[in-house]
């Protein structure tokens, strides 16, 4: 059962395959995340990765 989510306009997200994802609109719910990277050195966006992500249950296959 999944409760009714609140957009957090301060955070713009396009992973709909993650629990914390609005999908309804590109937005997080959650009303603060983490971001890491896992590279040593990082230089592009690619580099970076959303700590909080939790991939939502039964979807997707990612
Ligand atoms: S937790 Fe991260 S990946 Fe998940 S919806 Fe929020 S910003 Fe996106």
């Amino acid at each position: 059962m999944e409760n009714q989510k609140q957009k957090n306009d301060n955070i713009k997200c396009t992973v709909k395959q993650c629990q914390h994802n609005m999908v309804t609109d590109n937005y997080c719910t959650l009303g603060c995340i983490s971001v890491g990277t896992h590279e040593d050195n990082p230089t592009v966006p690619e580099c970076t990765d959303c700590n909080s992500f939790v991939k939502r249950t039964g979807c997707c296959n990612c």
